[in-house]
């Protein structure tokens, strides 16, 4: 028999055609199993070999190995054997080439960014196929599995349970575009007969119209996503004893509303003012003051050509949603007004006077003015003057430094996107929201944003990074779980005692009686924001126990670096504070709530616009928002916030209820609604920085499965026992250890039973070698065997050790 040798890779299950001829059945003791012929060197392959074993293994392709060309076939990394990050990676970028999108990681789905339409992938037909299948986990991976699977189990074998569908990955990898598709998916099958099909189809049509409508005003064009959301979401797809849809409702997080007055060079604001630009009709132009051939300072890259650009398509979903023409105008007049805000530059004065506007300023202030329907003069005021207030008495007025106006400017701008985005989202939600008594469960749709590393981070990359360390804590404990059923079904008692989770980072950052949130909320009650140098001190005395934080002696800012588990982040403490504290005058507070803009007024119609600038009075701090552990929330109360979310979406804000909604976008909240369902994890890939088809950059790849976890579960599942091998494929490498051999007889049933014995014999024989020689392999502490009731459970070191006898009896 020729010899061959490539390089080939374990595999466990399912293997077809690697038994030689005769060879399977029932087990035989002492029979002469065919050899191939003594290799000369053992000892030297053998020491080659340990260094490469957990990449490759050299022999025959026989028993449960198999060649590398083979890889695409994997429909599940955790059968390839033995997994490693390198295996992992090699098997995708095979079944990435063979245009095979999706593959699972146990419990998890790997999606893999294709970078080009596939209509085929996606049509009603695949839909209707997953759905009526009896058992579609046995189709290829896909993500209508894990929507079929999620659906099926909302009925429960014992009682419903509510489920939620994780999407992670970094920007641009697929997140969105794979939850519009789930959203696609129960749309279709959990659609509701004729007989009702008025209002159903009126709902189904909205839950879907939210999409194009909140991707227009939360995302925008970046350099690692042309449409990438700067928001995070949550959606309950809301189901009826029938399980059908018969409602929805949507949490934001942390809309990044920076951007509308501040855009890194080469990206864009939200997708909204460009379609308003390109799609307004001339008479609209005319009210927005938007003629064809204005510059806008908060609109760059406007020549850029993009399918977001598409105004029309917003509109119609705002009809669809039931927002009236008149709202729609008010809506389109604040924007325009915000446009020409950004327009609005100061130049320096002398300290005790205002900052001047020369004329062009004056005509944009002028035009914010009047679109924002408030009074010119009192807006100049507020963005170039300061009240300072000593306890009851009258303000104190200040005028401003040239930089104070501009941030306060900017501050103007910011609050009003993020109220009117807030707004917009309490609409969709009473659009979509079902009364209580129509629904019973629902099906979570999470797409937030990925882990995120840049070369600077600050507060916003601290609260994403935060969030996915909860969400990969969560993650760990359900994949930990499922491990452990893996185990309990067969037959193995074992615990994954030697596991350490990401506790200690997640003490760190969010952590009692301190923290770095607990320190950043004290220095901002405290008055302190702008001392950096201060808080770094005092991070570095008080937190420098812990072992997930650290400093890098060389660099000049004040930073601190936090070792999250997707790897090490060094963020700027510079602005951390005033970001933290997020504030906005009060003085621009009263003057919204002026506006004879009947929206705008009610944006603002209830702010506490007797400000905080008396020190030590109540802030409420960006981080404690986002983290806010409330005993208010309390189960039930959930459906209660939304509904008041719903009238919020339509007349007057009170704050009682924008404070709820508040509490709701918090990341505690998420996680006590997580943990009551059943997850199921779909992590995207980006196989390319620059969105190219059919291109994959191993190296791009692997930072990603570290940042999603997948890394990780491997490293769970080294600590358990990463490889299984079934017993026959066990004894048609081995059993030439214990001269036993496979016949060609008997059920298969019948057989793994009766092979039981022969895996033991085989065991028992290589651990007495072990005994007699403690020191043969390098990881000689960690050889551990189990025998399951269908696989034989190994560890890395286990596995060499029996790869050496087998080669020394060859
Ligand atoms: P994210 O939300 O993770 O930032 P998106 O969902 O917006 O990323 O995806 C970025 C782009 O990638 C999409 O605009 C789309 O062009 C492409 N894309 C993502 N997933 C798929 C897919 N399954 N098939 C085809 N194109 C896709
Ligand atoms: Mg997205």
């Amino acid at each position: 028999m020729a010899k061959v040798k490539e390089k080939l890779l374990f595999k466990t299950e399912n293997v077809s055609g690697g038994r030689t001829d005769g060879e399977s059945g029932i087990v035989e003791q002492g029979g002469s199993a065919k050899r191939p012929g003594k290799v000369n060197g053992v000892t030297d392959r053998l020491q080659a070999r340990r260094k490469s074993l957990n990449d490759s293994l050299e022999g025959d392709v026989r028993g449960f190995l198999v060649n590398e060309a083979e890889l695409h076939t994997y429909d599940d990394l955790t059968k390839v054997n033995p997994v490693t990050p390198s295996t992992v990676l090699k098997c995708l970028q095979a079944r990435y080439s063979a245009r095979v999108f999706y593959t699972h990681a146990g419990c998890t789905l790997v999606a893999l960014n294709p970078f080009q339409p596939i209509p085929h992938l996606y049509s009603l037909d695949v839909m209707h196929e997953y759905h009526t299948a009896s058992q579609p986990q046995d189709f290829k991976p896909h993500i209508f599995i894990v929507a079929e699977e999620a659906y099926r189990n909302v009925q429960g074998q014992v009682e419903p349970v509510n489920q939620s569908l994780v999407v992670s990955g970094e920007s641009g990898a697929g997140k969105t575009w794979t939850s519009r598709c789930l959203m696609k998916y129960y749309a279709t099958v959990a659609a509701s007969s004729r007989k009702c099909q008025h209002t159903v189809e009126r709902i189904e049509r909205r839950v879907l119209d939210s999409n194009p409508i909140m991707e227009a005003f939360g995302n925008a064009c970046t350099l690692r996503n042309n449409n990438s959301s700067r928001f995070g979401k949550y959606i309950q797809l809301q189901l009826n004893s029938s399980q059908l849809l018969v409602g929805a409702s949507v949490q934001t997080y942390l809309l990044e509303k920076t951007r509308v007055a501040f855009q890194a060079p080469n990206e864009r604001n939200f997708h909204i003012f460009y379609q308003m630009m390109k799609g307004a009709t001339e008479e609209q132009r005319q009210e927005w003051e938007m003629p064809r051939d204005q510059k806008f300072t908060w609109l760059p890259n406007a020549e850029k050509t993009l399918e977001e650009d598409c105004f029309q398509e917003t509109v119609e979903t705002m009809i669809s949603l039931g927002i009236d023409a008149h709202k729609r105008a008010q809506i389109f007049r604040i924007l325009a007004g915000l446009l020409q805000l950004g327009n609005v530059n100061f130049s320096p004065a002398p300290e005790s006077e205002p900052c001047g506007l020369d004329q062009h300023s004056k005509g944009f202030l002028e035009k914010t003015a009047a679109l924002l329907r408030v009074p010119a003069q009192e807006l100049r005021e507020c963005v170039s003057v300061r009240a300072l207030r000593a306890g009851k008495q009258s303000a104190l007025l200040k005028p401003c430094s040239q930089r104070e106006c501009v941030v306060r400017r900017d501050c103007l701008a910011k609050v009003i996107y993020a109220r009117l985005f807030d707004w917009l989202v309490g609409f969709i939600n009473s659009s979509m929201y079902a009364d209580d008594s129509k629904w019973c469960n629902f099906i979570g749709l999470l797409d937030v944003y990925g882990f995120e590393c840049f070369l600077l981070n600050n507060l916003e990359q601290l609260c994403i990074n935060y969030a996915n360390e909860k969400l990969q804590q969560h993650f760990v404990a359900h994949y930990l779980k499922a491990q452990q059923e893996e185990y309990v079904s067969e037959g193995l008692q074992w615990s994954f005692i030697r596991y350490q989770d990401n506790q200690r980072c997640l003490d760190l950052i969010e952590g009692n009686p301190t923290s770095i949130f607990s320190l950043l909320n004290e220095e901002c009650r405290l008055n302190r924001a702008s001392d950096a140098k201060q808080f770094r001190e005092r991070l570095q005395n008080e937190l420098s126990d812990n072992s997930s934080m650290s400093w890098d002696k060389f660099s000049k800012q004040p930073h601190f670096i936090v070792a999250h588990y997707a790897g090490k982040v060094s963020y700027q403490i510079e602005g951390m504070m005033e970001k933290n504290k997020d504030p906005v005058p009060p003085e621009l507070l009263s003057l919204l709530q002026k506006s004879e803009d009947p929206l705008l007024h009610s944006l603002f119609a209830d702010s506490d616009t007797e400000g905080n600038s008396r020190g030590h009075s109540k802030v409420v701090t960006v981080v404690s928002k986002f983290k806010k552990i409330s005993a208010r929330i309390k189960g039930k109360v959930y459906r209660t916030v939304v509904r008041a979310a719903m009238l919020y979406g339509l007349e007057t804000v009170s704050l009682r209820k924008r404070q709820e909604s508040e509490l709701e976008n918090s990341l505690e909240n998420l996680m006590k609604i997580l943990h009551s369902t059943t997850p199921h994890y779909t992590r995207c890939i980006k196989p390319n920085p620059d969105c190219k088809p059919l291109t994959f950059k191993k190296e791009e790849v692997i930072t990603q499965l570290e940042a999603c976890g997948i890394v990780e579960t491997i490293h769970i599942s080294a600590a358990g026992f990463p490889i299984r091998v079934p017993y026959d494929n066990f004894i048609q490498r081995y059993g030439l250890i214990t001269n036993t051999r496979l016949l060609a007889q008997g059920a298969e049933n019948e057989a793994q039973i009766a092979l039981g014995p022969a895996v033991q014999n085989i065991l028992d024989a290589v651990l007495r070698t072990k005994s007699s020689a403690p020191n043969s392999t390098p990881n000689n502490n960690n050889v551990m065997v189990h025998c399951g009731k269908t696989k034989v459970f190994l560890t890395h070191a286990m596995l060499e050790l029996l790869e050496e006898q087998r080669y020394r009896v060859l």
